[in-house]
C-alpha cells in the first residue's frame, strides 16, 4: 500500500449520517485512518424515511462491502403513473413503464452503513465548529474542545456544511418555491385498499395532480420481512395561516387532489414519520480543493424528483475510494475526485429543475394522457439527460 496516496493519510470527516459513513468506508479501504465528527447525539438510525437507489449501485455497494446483502430493500422493477378520473374520485392508470428501483429504510441504510465503518473513530454528539487550512499542509478541525490536524477534511455535513463554508463560501441554496411533505405509514394504512396494496408491491407510483404529484413506494419495516408505505407529496406551502397538525394539511391536500382510494390511504394510518421540507438546490463548481473535499448535500442538493441525494454520497463515496487507491499523494487524490464529481452535482441541478417545472410548477393535463403521452412527455422533460426512474422510456 506503500505507493497508494490513502496509506498512512488522516482523513477527518465532518458529519456522520449517510455520506459521512460512506466516505469513512472508502478512507478506511484505502488505508487511511479516518475519524468522524457527527453533531447530533440523538438516534439517527430514526429517521425513517424511504429512499430509492438504482439496483446496480446497490449491487454495487454489497460487492464492495459498503453494504450487506442481508440489509433488507424493497425492489420493484416498475413504475405506474395514475391520476384523479376528471370530474370524478376514481383512479386512472395513465401509462406503466419498466424503472427498476431498490427502495431503502432511511435509518436502516444509514445502520448498515455505520455497522461498515469498523476501524474509524466515531465521535457522537461533536459538532465541528470551524474547518481551517493549515499552512504547511492539511486543515484543522476545531469542536468546542477539540482541535485536530488532518491531511484531507472531507465535508459531509449537509445543506448547511461548514466545510462548504471554506471551500466555497458564496454558494447557496435556491429555493424552488414548493414544499415537499415525506411521510411514512405502517401497511395497514392499505387494509380495505385491496387494488392499491396489489400495485404498490409490484411497482412504484407517480400520481399527478394541478400543481403538483404524489410517490408512493414500499420500504422495509423495522421488524424483518414487515414494510411501511413511503411517500413523498410535492405542492405549494401550507398557508402562514395554517395552525392544525402537519397531518391534518397532507389529508387536505390528498382529498383535494388524489383519487378517493389513495386519499383515503394518506389520511388514514398513524404516521410514522412525516417531514415538511422546502425544496431548494445548489452545486458547488469544483467539490474539492486540498485538502477540502466535499460530499453528498454538502457538495450539492438537486430537487429531490431525482431520487438522487444519498445516491450521489455514495457514488461519491466509491469515487474517493478509486482516487485515493489510483493516487500517489493526497492532492493528486482530491484532483481525481473534483474532475469526476463535480460535474454531477450540475447535472443533477438542472435535471431536478427540469423535473420540478414538468411535475410540479407547470403540470400537464394528466387526465388527458395515456401511455404514449407519458412516454413523450417524459422524454421531452429529460432532454437527453439520464435519470434511472426513466428506465425503459429512455430506450424507446
Ligand atoms: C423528499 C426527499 C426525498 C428523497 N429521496 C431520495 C431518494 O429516493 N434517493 C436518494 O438517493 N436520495 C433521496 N433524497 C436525498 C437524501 O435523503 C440525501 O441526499 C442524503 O440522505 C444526504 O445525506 P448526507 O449525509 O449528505 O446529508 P445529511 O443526511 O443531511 O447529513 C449531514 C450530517 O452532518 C451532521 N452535521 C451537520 N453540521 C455538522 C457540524 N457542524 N458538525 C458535525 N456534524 C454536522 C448532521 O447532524 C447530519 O448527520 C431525498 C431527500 C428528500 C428531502
Amino acid at each position: 500500500m506503500a505507493d497508494v496516496a490513502g496509506a498512512g493519510l488522516r482523513i477527518g470527516v465532518v458529519g456522520g449520517s449517510v455520506a459521512g459513513c460512506a466516505m469513512a468506508i472508502a478512507g478506511t479501504r484505502a488505508g487511511a485512518e479516518v475519524t468522524v465528527y457527527e453533531r447530533s447525539d440523538g438516534a439517527l438510525e430514526d429517521r425513517g424515511f424511504g429512499i430509492v437507489v438504482p439496483p446496480p449501485l446497490h449491487a454495487e455497494l454489497v460487492a464492495a462491502g459498503y453494504l450487506d446483502a442481508a440489509m433488507e430493500t424493497a425492489p420493484v422493477p416498475s413504475r405506474v403513473w395514475l391520476t384523479r378520473e376528471r370530474g370524478r374520485r376514481t383512479t386512472r392508470e395513465l401509462a406503466r413503464q419498466e424503472s427498476a428501483v431498490t427502495p431503502c429504510h432511511w435509518g436502516l441504510l444509514w445502520r448498515t452503513l455505520r455497522a461498515n465503518t469498523g476501524g474509524v473513530t466515531y465521535h457522537r454528539g461533536h459538532p465541528v465548529t470551524e474547518v481551517q487550512r493549515h499552512a504547511p499542509g492539511g486543515a484543522v478541525i476545531r469542536t468546542a474542545d477539540s482541535e485536530e490536524l488532518y491531511d484531507i477534511v472531507v465535508g459531509a455535513d449537509g445543506p448547511r456544511s461548514v466545510t462548504r463554508a471554506a471551500l466555497a463560501p458564496s454558494v447557496r441554496p435556491v429555493p424552488a418555491g414548493y414544499v415537499v411533505w415525506r411521510g411514512t405509514l405502517p401497511l395497514d394504512a392499505l387494509a380495505g385498499h385491496p387494488q392499491e396494496l396489489e400495485l404498490v408491491r409490484t411497482a412504484w407510483i407517480t400520481l399527478g395532480f394541478r400543481g403538483g404529484h404524489g410517490v408512493f413506494y414500499l420500504i422495509p419495516g423495522a421488524a424483518e420481512g414487515s414494510r411501511l408505505l413511503a411517500y413523498a407529496i410535492y405542492g405549494p406551502p401550507p398557508p402562514p395561516s395554517w395552525t392544525a397538525a402537519r397531518e391534518e394539511y397532507v389529508r387536505r391536500v390528498a382529498e383535494e387532489h388524489f383519487p378517493a382510494g389513495w386519499a383515503g390511504i394518506v389520511g388514514r394510518g398513524a404516521h410514522t414519520s412525516l417531514a415538511c421540507h422546502d425544496v431548494a438546490d445548489f452545486h458547488v463548481p469544483r467539490v474539492a480543493e486540498p485538502p477540502f473535499l466535499l460530499a453528498g448535500d454538502a457538495a450539492s442538493i438537486t430537487r429531490p424528483h431525482t431520487a438522487s441525494g444519498a445516491t450521489k454520497a455514495l457514488q461519491d463515496a466509491l469515487c474517493l475510494e478509486r482516487a485515493l487507491r489510483a493516487s500517489s499523494s493526497a492532492a493528486e487524490a482530491l484532483c481525481r475526485y473534483a474532475d469526476e464529481r463535480s460535474d454531477e452535482g450540475a447535472r443533477l441541478v438542472a435535471l431536478g429543475r427540469r423535473l420540478g417545472r414538468a411535475m410540479v410548477e407547470r403540470t400537464p393535463d394528466w387526465a388527458a394522457m395515456g401511455p404514449r403521452e407519458v412516454a413523450e412527455w417524459s422524454r421531452a422533460t429529460l432532454d437527453g439527460a439520464g435519470s434511472y426512474l426513466y428506465g425503459s422510456v429512455q430506450r424507446e
